[in-house]
Formats: structure tokens, C-alpha cells, sequence
């Protein structure tokens, strides 16, 4: 098999992974695999890194494994495994019969360790966790040797046995690879490989109280699943040397380990400790809270799974740390959804307006494009009758300059319907807040153009008062105020950078009827709103929209702003009024 077929732009990985199958290197296999700790849902980083381990696998002909790394009893549930599933499945991707669990492993990683152990290689060590910080050393000094470093092998394999018969109490032995306390690599002074824990397991129950620690297991189970290629974040790069170490000591199949940089974006945290806290301290409604970068919250908030792949291809494969601009995201989702989201109308903030001279029962069906951007969507008929809602935003009875919507004895077209004439404000004698407008429409402008040529500035959507759905509809801004909420500033916590207006919901919107039986998941565009995607938590009887983005695009403007080398972080307010 050579270099891909796909339109993909190579990269370093792509290179890599072509030069191996020149030299036949795997006999021509191609095995990658997404590696995911059951402990929290997948976020949208995550989603790169499947984009790449799936993506490059199925560039070259090979297959690319599911693996969940559950290593850690106590963080870890069975609700997460389900949620990481479905995730992958809905971005598109395909484990086929590949699904593992590097639990499955725990009995050759424990026969691993005993060979080490025979080779003189680990040893049981009685140092509490404290002290092994502490022998550690640091960058600067190298570490100290463990007073127990030099314990026989009989001893160590007689110790290592009642440490996995559970003689012990948590926390008082470990076993450790030893190495060199004076490695400038840190990860390879004697790190632990297995620790006391008398926890239950999601899977394997109580069958085991010592477990592997994950730089212990990772390496080994890619080489188990005999993977060709462990593509993994640049995190792990310092720690290539002991995968390295324990994979050559043991004289098993070497993966080659490639790392790349994570996916960080601009307001936001992709980190499952830290969403983990915004879930469990309720700042959100959930994982799958629309305003949560998690695969689940986006495809809540109406995200498409090919947006995101979209994404993940424009920003590439690359070895530097860098941040992706929200707006730079929202643009590829609106490219995506304008394609392919009806258009409808909805009326988020209604303003009663009276038709004064349309017949009383008259209703008038009008026709209404799907999508100008696709004729093959077709037409539906919207319902035109004399009581009518439209934004009150789109009302100014003192109208500022260039104010092109409904004015005092002003005229504006209703989208696909008539011109109509404003001749009468009604308001709330109280308040003085406008609760009614009366108009006349001109017969002659059926479908909204006048056959005298006769011109008007603005364009409204409206919505017909007796045939409208009712809805609630929320607005979402970003998450934190901040660029980077990781920036905590005079020691506060990143969840003090949250934004408190993050989500608004208007709860009194008008939809057109068109909408009847809509179901949960779909994506529309709402006329001059934004695009919406409807809630699941909707019922027919209570629809409920999100926005997954405004109309408003910022994101040529910062691309302009940064080629000239300016610092432009703006974010894209998704609030396009
Ligand atoms: P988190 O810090 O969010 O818990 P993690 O790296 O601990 O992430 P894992 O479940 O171990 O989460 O991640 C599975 C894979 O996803 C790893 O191979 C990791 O490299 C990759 N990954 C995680 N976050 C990102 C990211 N922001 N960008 C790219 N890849 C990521
Ligand atoms: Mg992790």
C-alpha cells in the first residue's frame, strides 16, 4: 500500500507512517489505535486525536482499534465507556470488531512484571508515596537510591505475589522498574508500575487489588494488540524512553510511538479533570451541556460530526502547541450547516402587529424556499393570515440612522409575503411599552416585490399569530470570559473565569408550523437568527431550540488581522443581534 489516495494534505505522521510501509516495515500493516481512560466524556480534542489514529489508519489501508485504558478502578465507570462509544461511532468512525480493554491484560501485564522481576530488573519497594517524591530528586539533582532497590530477586517475586494475594494494606508497597535515579529523564528514575489498591474494578471486579500504573501498561498493551503505530500527544513524549525501556527489556513487539500536539481552543477547557468539575459542581447541566466543548454537549448544541472532522483537518497534524480560534471553529460549523440546514422562520422576541386592511379569516399559504443554497430542497407554504409576529427588535419608533426595519408610517417587506405600512402604534399605558403595531399591507407585493417597482430597505421574517408554534429558545455565549480560563490569575481557579451569561433562554419564541413534528436532533436555520438545532429534551407539545451559532461571521476578519501578524483573539459574540 502507498501514500494515500485521499486529498488529505500529508504530514509529518502520514510521512512517517508512508516511509515505513516503503521499507515493509510490520510486513505492510497499518495498526493504530484510539486509547481513551474511561474517566469522563470525550471532548473535542479527543476528537483530533481519533481523527488521526482512525484517519491515518483508513488513509493507508489499515484498521484502527478502540481501547478503552481503564488501569484506574476508582475514576472510572461504565457510563463513560458507553458515552466514549457512541462518540466515536457518531463522528463517524468504525472499530469494527476491535473493542479492548487493557484490563483484559491484566494478567500478562502481571507476568511482564514477573519477568522483570526475574531479570533483576523491578523490585518491591516499601517507600511510602512521599518519600518516593521525595528520592525522586528533581530536574536539577539526581534522585537517591530506594533503601529497598537492592532487595533479591526471591524476595521481590515472594513480595510481589502477597502484594496481588492482598496481604498488604493500600499505599505500603509498590512495585518499581529500576532503572537509574540519576536519568535526566525523570520518568525513568524508577518509576512505580504497580500500586495497592483494594478498589473494585468496573470489570474486573475484585478480582485484583494491585494495579498497573499507565506508564506500566500503556506501552505494553499497544504492543499486545500488536499496533504498528502509537500516535499520542506530545505529553507523552518524555515518556517514550521508559515505553521504550520496558518493551526492549521484555523483547516484545515494538510500536513506534509518534507524537503530536495537542487541540487546544480559545474559551474553553479540554481537559475531562476540569469538565469533570464544571459537571459534578453544576455549572453546567452535564456532560452534555450545549455550552460543554464535549462531543456530546456540540451534537446537543447542533454541531455537525463532519464540522468537527472538518475542523480537525483544516488545523492539521503538527509538533508545536498552538491555540484554534473559537471563531475559526464557528465558521467551519456554519459552512457546514448553510449547505444543509432548511431555512425556517422564528420570531425569538414577538411584537403582535395587526393587519388592518386583510380580511379577517383570509389565511394565504406562501411559498418559501428551503434553502437558496440548494434548489434540491425544495419549498414548503407558509401560512399568511392578519394577525402577525414579528421581532420587536425590528420596531424602532425613534429610529437612529440607516435603521432600515419597521418605523412609524415606514415600509418594509415581510420575507415571502407583502410590503407592509406601519400606521399605528399601540402601547401599555402604564409602561409606555409598545404592545401592538397596526399596518396595511399592498395587495399588489404578493411574495414579497412590488410591480411598480416601488423599493424598501429592510426585510423582516414574521410568523402568522394563530398557526405559530410556541418554543423556548437558548442562546448560548462562550463558557468563560477569558481566551485562555487556564490563565489563573492571582492564584484563582479556572472556574472563576466563567462567563455568568452564558446561556440566555427566551421561553415566549413563535416558530413557524412547519415545524410540527420536527424531531429532536434537527438543524435549521432561523431567518437572520442564526442556525438551531432542536433540543432532547424536546416534546412535541414543548420544542426547545439551542443555537449552535449566530449568523455572524468574524472569522475572515481575524484571519486577515493575524496574516498580518496582529495578536487577534476576538471571539465571535454568539449572539448575532
Ligand atoms: P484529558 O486531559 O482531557 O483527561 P487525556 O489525555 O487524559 O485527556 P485520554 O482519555 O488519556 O485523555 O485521551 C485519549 C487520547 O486522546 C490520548 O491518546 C490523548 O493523546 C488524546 N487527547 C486528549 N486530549 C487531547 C487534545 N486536547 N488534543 C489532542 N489529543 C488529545
Ligand atoms: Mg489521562
Amino acid at each position: 500500500m502507498t501514500e494515500s489516495s485521499s486529498k488529505r494534505p500529508s504530514d509529518f505522521i502520514r510521512h512517517r507512517v508512508a516511509e515505513d510501509l516503503k521499507q515493509n516495515k510490520n510486513e505492510g500493516r497499518v495498526l493504530t489505535r484510539f486509547p481513551p481512560e474511561p474517566n469522563g466524556y470525550l471532548h473535542i480534542g479527543h476528537a483530533k486525536a481519533i481523527c488521526i489514529n482512525f484517519g491515518i489508519a483508513a488513509d493507508f489501508g489499515g484498521l484502527c482499534n478502540l481501547r478503552f485504558d481503564d488501569t484506574n478502578p476508582t475514576r472510572e465507570e461504565e457510563e463513560y465507556v458507553e458515552a466514549i462509544k457512541e462518540d466515536v461511532r457518531w463522528l463517524g468512525w468504525d472499530w469494527g470488531d476491535r473493542l479492548y480493554y487493557a484490563s483484559d491484560y491484566f494478567e500478562q501485564l502481571y507476568e511482564y512484571a514477573v519477568q522483570l522481576i526475574k531479570k533483576g530488573r523491578a523490585y518491591v519497594c516499601d517507600l511510602s508515596a512521599d518519600q518516593i517524591r521525595e528520592y525522586r530528586g528533581t530536574l536539577t539533582q539526581p534522585g537517591k537510591d530506594s533503601p529497598y532497590r537492592g532487595r533479591s530477586v526471591e524476595e521481590n517475586l515472594d513480595l510481589f505475589k502477597r502484594m496481588r494475594a492482598g496481604e498488604f494494606k493500600d499505599g505500603s508497597r509498590v512495585l518499581r522498574a529500576k532503572i537509574n535515579m540519576a536519568s535526566p529523564n525523570l520518568n525513568m528514575r524508577d518509576p512505580v508500575m504497580y500500586r495497592i489498591l483494594h478498589a473494585r474494578h468496573h470489570r474486573t471486579g475484585n478480582r485484583w487489588c494491585i494495579y498497573p500504573t499507565y506508564d506500566w501498561a500503556h506501552g505494553l498493551e499497544d504492543s499486545i494488540e500488536g499496533i504498528t503505530h502509537s500516535l499520542c500527544d506530545l505529553e507523552f513524549e518524555n515518556h517514550r524512553p521508559l515505553y521504550d525501556w520496558f518493551l526492549d527489556q521484555l523483547g516484545v513487539h515494538h510500536p513506534q510511538q509518534i507524537e503530536f500536539a495537542r487541540l487546544n481552543l480559545t474559551y474553553t477547557v479540554l481537559s475531562k479533570r476540569k469538565l469533570r468539575e464544571l459537571v459534578e459542581g453544576k455549572h453546567v447541566s452535564g456532560w452534555d451541556d450545549p455550552r460543554m466543548p464535549t462531543l456530546s454537549g456540540l451534537r446537543r448544541r447542533g454541531c455537525t460530526p463532519e464540522a468537527i472532522r472538518n475542523l480537525c483537518e483544516r488545523i492539521g497534524v503538527s509538533k508545536t502547541d498552538s491555540v484554534v480560534d473559537m471563531a475559526l471553529f464557528e465558521h467551519i460549523i456554519r459552512e457546514d450547516l448553510n449547505k444543509t440546514a432548511p431555512r425556517v422562520m422564528a420570531v425569538l422576541r414577538p411584537l403582535r402587529v395587526v393587519i388592518d386592511n386583510y380580511p379577517q379569516d383570509k389565511v394565504e399559504e406562501m411559498d418559501a424556499e428551503n434553502n437558496p443554497e440548494d434548489s434540491s430542497m425544495g419549498s414548503r407554504k407558509i401560512p399568511f393570515s392578519r394577525v402577525l409576529y414579528i421581532e420587536r427588535d425590528d420596531f424602532r419608533e425613534d429610529p437612529p440612522k440607516k435603521f432600515f426595519r419597521l418605523t412609524p408610517g415606514g415600509e418594509v417587506r415581510l420575507k415571502h409575503a407583502y410590503y407592509i405600512k406601519c400606521v399605528r402604534v399601540v402601547k401599555d399605558k402604564q409602561t409606555g411599552e409598545v404592545t401592538e403595531l397596526h399596518c396595511t399591507y399592498d395587495p399588489q407585493t404578493r411574495g414579497g416585490w412590488s410591480s411598480d417597482g416601488r423599493k424598501v430597505r429592510g426585510t423582516l421574517h414574521w410568523v402568522s399569530a394563530a398557526h405559530a408554534l410556541e418554543a423556548e429558545v437558548r442562546l448560548y455565549e462562550p463558557l468563560f470570559i477569558k481566551p485562555n480560563p487556564e490563565d489563573e490569575e492571582g492564584g484563582s481557579d479556572f472556574k472563576a473565569n466563567l462567563n455568568p451569561n452564558s446561556l440566555e433562554k427566551l421561553t415566549s419564541c413563535r416558530v413557524e408550523p412547519s415545524l410540527q413534528g420536527a424531531v429532536p436532533g434537527s438543524r435549521y436555520q432561523f431567518l437572520r437568527h442564526g442556525y438551531f438545532c432542536l433540543d432532547t429534551d424536546s416534546s412535541a407539545g414543548a420544542l426547545i431550540f439551542n443555537r449552535t451559532v449566530s449568523l455572524r461571521d468574524t472569522w475572515a476578519k481575524i484571519e486577515k488581522a493575524q496574516k498580518k501578524g496582529q495578536k487577534n483573539q476576538k471571539f465571535l459574540s454568539p449572539d448575532g443581534q
